[in-house]
Formats: structure tokens, C-alpha cells, sequence
């Protein structure tokens, strides 16, 4: 297998992450909500970015916290901090099975059942414990305790069993980044209520996603905040919602021209034809498709070129598209697809909302393929 820098030899299409840009939004995030503690949301491969990379760039700002959604990713990360002081979640439901390996990699689960915790019990081996996150589902629907008796019989479990230590209390979010205050209160007094009446110190809760972050903090407490999107510099909330502060977007989406032609007029681009020149231009091609995350339907879409806007013609193919020139260019000009170029700039929020999706899944779909270049 060829070396992930090596790639970008051989064939010219990258992501390059800022690593300084994620660690000023964590700063940012603590200052702008008041928070002492930052759970740093890094599943999916940060959201794309690289979560070895990413977790590494916010330990460095003090962020020793940190949540992914499966095993898998989380032996990843507990590997890449060994002997570091570092709290890793999970949260995604696991299946309990795999209680010795979460034991044996400080991996705390996000629980929201009883006969979880009791199967947990049998599993986890003598002298060693497991410490866990209680999940309170007050309207996500998804997972977690749903009632005030429910969240009561798993504290008093876990507090009863010396092998068991909880960790936090967490809620997620329906509605946080959409504007829908009446089911976002439901959400939070249904949370203080319960834990309150339980018992739960705050020490241990944590809310807030970025949407929360953003635009309920005076509703919330924010002691401990738990987010992703912010981290990478993109709005949750967009295009509904704009941001109350600036955020540093950390992620460029580049490729160089691999082939540059000219078409006759009557001469057309990509399957189906779909693209006909009506005069002679000059069009060039990217070794760049949707097997890359570059949607099918982003035809049409702006890319940056020379500080210039182009465009995507015909159908984007598997592994190439093909843009329009305003002249022709040399083999191997740089091509922005997301990112600034002189006074122009494709946000990620731009490619998203052209792609009728949100920021969030077009940065998670980037494939493989595509090299990570940090700066
Ligand atoms: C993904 C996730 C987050 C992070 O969400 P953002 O909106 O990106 O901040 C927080 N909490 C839970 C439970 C999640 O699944």
C-alpha cells in the first residue's frame, strides 16, 4: 500500500486540516459559553478530519475529554493516549458483550438500561471496574432512560455496586440547531427535573451539543460542554441559524488539473452527455468523484480556480469531474473545492447546502482516498 503522503503524488486530491483553527475554536467554545470542561467530539475520524490528529492538537489545549461512537474508535484513541490521563466515551449503544474490552481500555459506555448494567456486572473481571455514562433520553428518542423512576433504579444501582462508577449524565439535543424553543425546553426540564430529583450532583452533567452551545447557553448548564461541529469551524445551525461569533473553518478540499482539452462546439461531457458546448471552450479534468464523497449531484457546483469561479459540467463520475476554464490552464494548477482562493471562498456550508444536506455529512463522507495534509 502506498504511503498516505504519497498520495498526493499520485493522484492529486487532498483535505488539508488546520489543526491551529480547531484549537481556537475549542478556546473560543470555553470562553463563549463559560465552560471549565470541553468534551471534544472526535467520532466518525473527527468528523472527517483524523481523530489522531485532532485529539492530539486539542490535548495540547487542555482538552483531556473526549467522545466517540464506537469500540472500535475508541480503542483507536485510548492507544494514541496511553498512560495520559484521558477520559474516553462512547456514545453509541454497545453491545455488552464487549464489557471487558471497554474495562480493559477505559472506554465508559453510555447506558440507559438496567439489564445492561446487571449483565455488565457479570462481565467485568475482579478487582477491575467500569466507569459509565447515564443516558437520559428526554426526547431524542434514540437511547436512554426515559423517566424519573427509570433514571433513579440505575443510579441507585450503580452507586450499590463497587464495580461500577458513573462518570457523567448526559442528554442529547433534538432541536438545538433548528430554532425549536418549545421542544428544546421540553428537552431541558425534563433533564433538571429528573436529575434533580434523583439526586445527581452537576459536577457530573453535561448538555450542551453545539447547538446548544451556540444558542441556549443562558438555558442550560454549561459547566461541561460537549462538542463536534464547532470544533471544525462549520455552522450546525446553517443556513437557518447564523453564528453569534466567528468560528475558524478547518477544513480545504483541493485537487490539481490533471488533463486540460479543448471542446468543439456540438461536443459534449461525462455519461449521458448531459453537458453540450455551444462554442469552442476549454475544460479540464480532476481526478476527483463521488467515490471520493464528491457527490453525483453536485454538478453545476462552483469550484475556485486562479482565484476565479468555475464550474462542474456534466455528470461527476466515479473517480473524475470535469470543469469549465476561462482559458486554458498548465497540467498540475491547484483547484480549490472547498476552501479560499483569493477573494473567493466555497464554504463547507456553501457544498452542503448546494448538496441539499448539512455541513456535517458532506465532511463525514470525505472517503479515504483522500489524503489528510495537516498544517
Ligand atoms: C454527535 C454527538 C454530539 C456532537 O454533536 P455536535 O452537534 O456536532 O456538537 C454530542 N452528543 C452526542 C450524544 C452525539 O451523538
Amino acid at each position: 500500500m502506498i504511503k498516505e503522503n504519497d498520495l498526493l503524488l499520485t493522484r492529486p486530491s487532498w483535505i488539508t486540516v488546520n489543526l491551529d483553527a480547531i484549537k481556537q475554536n475549542a478556546q473560543t467554545m470555553l470562553k463563549y459559553t463559560g465552560a471549565k470542561r470541553l468534551i471534544g467530539v472526535v467520532k466518525a475520524n473527527a468528523y472527517g478530519h483524523g481523530d489522531l490528529a485532532v485529539s492530539e492538537a486539542l490535548y495540547e489545549v487542555g482538552v483531556h475529554d473526549f467522545a466517540v461512537a464506537t469500540i472500535d474508535e475508541g480503542v483507536t484513541l485510548r492507544q494514541s493516549f496511553i498512560n495520559k490521563d484521558v477520559r474516553i466515551i462512547l456514545l453509541g449503544v454497545q453491545d455488552v458483550s464487549q464489557v471487558s474490552v471497554m474495562v480493559s481500555n477505559q472506554l465508559e459506555p453510555a447506558v440507559g438500561t438496567l439489564k445492561w448494567l446487571q449483565e455488565a456486572v457479570s462481565m467485568i473481571p475482579a478487582g477491575e471496574n467500569l466507569a459509565l455514562q447515564l443516558a437520559v433520553d428526554t426526547g431524542m428518542g434514540r437511547m436512554g432512560v426515559n423517566s424519573e423512576s427509570e433514571l433513579k433504579r440505575l443510579y441507585e444501582f450503580i452507586n450499590a455496586n463497587d464495580k461500577l462508577l458513573l462518570s457523567g449524565v448526559f442528554t442529547h439535543f433534538a432541536t438545538a440547531d433548528d430554532g425549536n424553543q418549545n421542544y428544546y425546553h421540553s428537552q431541558v426540564q425534563k433533564f433538571n427535573k429528573w436529575v434533580q430529583a434523583v439526586g445527581i450532583p452537576r459536577k457530573f452533567w453535561h448538555l450542551a451539543n453545539s447547538g446548544s452551545a451556540l444558542w441556549h447557553t443562558r438555558e442550560i448548564d454549561t459547566n461541561t460542554i460537549r462538542v463536534g461541529s464547532v470544533l471544525y469551524g462549520f455552522n450546525p445551525g446553517a443556513p437557518l441559524l447564523s453564528l453569534p461569533m466567528a468560528l475558524k473553518p478547518a477544513l480545504t478540499l483541493k485537487s490539481k488539473i490533471g488533463s486540460v482539452h479543448q471542446l468543439q462546439a456540438g461536443e459534449s461531457v461525462s455519461y449521458g452527455a448531459t453537458y453540450t458546448a455551444q462554442v469552442p471552450q476549454w475544460v479540464a479534468t480532476l481526478p476527483i468523484g463521488y467515490a471520493d464523497g464528491y457527490l453525483r449531484r453536485m454538478t453545476g457546483m462552483k469550484v475556485l480556480v486562479d482565484g476565479h469561479i468555475e464550474h462542474v459540467i456534466g455528470r461527476v463520475t466515479m473517480d473524475q469531474i470535469v470543469i469549465t476554464l476561462a482559458h486554458q490552464y498548465p497540467v498540475g494548477q491547484e483547484v480549490t473545492l472547498i476552501g479560499r482562493d483569493g477573494d473567493e471562498e466555497i464554504t463547507i456550508e456553501d457544498f452542503a447546502h448546494y448538496a441539499d444536506t448539512i455541513p456535517h455529512e458532506i465532511v463525514t463522507i470525505f472517503g479515504s482516498r483522500l489524503p489528510r495534509v495537516y498544517e
